[in-house]
């Protein structure tokens, strides 16, 4: 099983660039979501309803939905597809899994994994295909009527997309969709817990998660004690590199494509007077390695602070007061992670609550894990996965009541 484990993790470092270090921790948290949902299998009640009249009795039963047709991206070629396969297997469905263009082997090499463990042949499987047949082959998955499930993660785009698509045939849909998460430091926060997470929240997978911090409200009183901490943490604990080399934090992004799209992010905040403290262009590697970037002055009107921008940059807008800060971080039309960082324990009240979004750091930059909810709100998603309520979305409730006893 170690052998297995590192094979896999060499074998995501090869397809999409991450740190091996990381690709070995999406194992990790790969694996997690099969023991997990191999044990929640165990505790798939249903219930007992006192009836209304006398002469019934009332049952709930779970039964599984049917085949689930699973799309998935390639920031974790591996833990993004046993997040949805685990719960679904578990529930007692079968599978067709449609991973990402850009890494199909991870997904592949589960298929071998589900052999060598004795899952049935038929009930794991894998329909990888190119960029030129994605729209069609998820359009088959999502018009299908033996397909009973889609469950996606990928963008807010592509998720509208296959919705439609659903509607057709009125399929249960789990979406987890693009975040826009908000990383905001309070002035009472501890500063050096706050940059810690910063980096972690940041940079982790050069920023390319989906519940990476995309833009950073700092208060006016720790703001400039703030920038000057992330920007030597960043130059100092920040290595860009191949994903082999053993000091490597930051691999390449995963396409020309988004090395586009952090370039014209910062582009256009500097022609609208933000500053560059740290970082700023294509790292001399070349290819699609970018520098950590960090900036300052930034403003709601940047392309930045607006739009998700999937790469290590880290824009920091400074503001004056706890509403101000709230309504910037509510200002989004996609709720998926935030996070803030305060000791006060009536504001860490205030602001949970009031944040939109489905998950919530207090003081942590780092919160998925197989236990946890992991979801988002407004147009970041529907459903849930992991957790003891990931596997609803794979169940189908029925109500069956006995008469005349
Ligand atoms: P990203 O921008 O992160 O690559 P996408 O939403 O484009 O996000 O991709 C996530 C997943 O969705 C990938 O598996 C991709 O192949 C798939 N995908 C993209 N477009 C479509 C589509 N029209 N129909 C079905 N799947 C799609």
């Amino acid at each position: 099983m170690m052998e297995n484990k590192e094979e896999l993790a060499r074998i995501i470092t090869a397809e999409n660039g991450k740190p091996l270090k990381e690709a070995q921790g999406e194992i990790t948290y790969s694996a997690s979501f099969l023991e997990w949902f191999a044990e929640e299998a165990r505790r798939i009640y249903g219930d007992v309803i006192p009836a209304s009249a006398k002469d019934r009795r009332v049952l709930v039963l779970k039964q599984p939905v049917g085949v689930a047709a699973i799309i998935t991206p390639w920031n974790f070629p591996s833990a993004m597809i046993t997040r949805k396969v685990g719960a679904a297997l578990a529930a007692g469905c079968t599978v067709v899994v449609k991973p990402a263009e850009d890494t199909p082997l991870s997904a592949l090499a589960l298929g071998e994994l589900a052999n060598q463990a004795g899952i049935p042949a038929g009930v794991y499987n894998v329909v990888p295909c190119s960029r030129q047949q994605t729209a069609a082959v998820g359009e088959v998955l999502c018009t299908d009527p033996l397909v009973s499930k889609i469950s996606f993660t990928g963008s807010t785009a592509t998720g509208k997309i296959l919705l439609k698509h659903a509607a057709g045939t009125v399929k249960r849909v789990s979406m987890e969709l693009g975040g826009h998460a908000p990383f905001i430091v309070f002035d009472s926060a501890n500063v050096d817990r706050a940059v810690a997470g910063a980096l972690a929240s940041k940079y982790r997978n050069s920023g390319q998660t989906c519940v990476c911090t995309n833009r950073f409200l700092v208060q006016k009183g720790i703001h400039d004690e703030f920038v000057e901490k992330f920007a030597k943490a960043i130059d100092k604990e920040l290595h860009v590199g191949n994903g082999f080399d053993a000091k490597t934090t930051q691999g390449p992004l995963i396409n020309e494509k988004a090395v586009e799209k952090v370039e014209k992010h910062i582009k256009d905040a500097v022609s609208q007077g933000a500053s560059i403290v740290t970082g700023g262009k294509r790292h001399s590697l070349g290819k699609n390695f970018f520098e950590p970037t960090l900036l300052t002055n930034v403003t709601t009107k940047m392309l930045c602070t607006q739009e998700e921008t999937f790469g290590p940059l880290a824009p920091v807008i400074r503001f004056e007061t706890e509403a101000e800060a709230v309504a910037i971080a509510n200002a989004a039309n996609v709720g998926l992670a935030g996070y803030f960082y305060s000791q006060d324990p009536a504001q860490i009240w205030r602001v949970a609550e009031q944040l939109e979004v489905g998950m919530v750091g207090v003081n942590e930059g780092i919160i998925s894990s197989a236990e946890c909810p992991f979801g988002g709100v407004k147009e970041s998603g529907l459903g849930r996965e992991g957790s003891k309520y990931g596997i609803d979305e794979y169940l189908e409730i029925k109500y069956v009541c006995f008469g005349g006893l």
